[in-house]
């Protein structure tokens, strides 16, 4: 893992913790076209320039969370270097971090 990768693994952490919060905030609640209610929650694409807003209901962003390993980020947003989509939406997708293939190759290293 480069520093840059870190750098992304660290970014999608604190959003995480962002978002945690916001899920408490009421007026981060808005309705859909439809009338459903939608929570707004911070992308998770780990881009430190990045603070687009994504729309979902609240199951729907309990079945996210309900993987730790899970992340929602916008459309066009995911690193498909360091995540691998599990779950298509109409405005967002469900990424899962991908194992560290790089520290795995280190600590099985037979000449160490
Ligand atoms: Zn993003």
């Amino acid at each position: 893992m480069d520093a840059k990768q870190e750098q992304l693994a660290r970014n999608e952490v604190v959003f995480r913790e962002v978002n945690e919060s916001i899920g408490e905030v009421t007026d981060a609640l808005v309705y859909g076209e439809d009338g459903t209610l939608l929570a707004e929650f911070v992308c998770k694409c780990g881009r430190s320039d990045c603070t687009d807003k994504i729309e979902m209901t609240l199951i729907q962003y309990e079945q996210v969370r309900s993987d730790p390993t899970r992340f929602a980020v916008l459309r066009g947003h995911e690193n498909t270097e360091a995540v691998r989509i599990v779950d298509t939406h109409a405005a967002f997708l469900v990424v899962e971090k991908l194992e560290e293939a790089g520290e795995i190759a280190v600590e099985h290293d037979p000449r160490k």
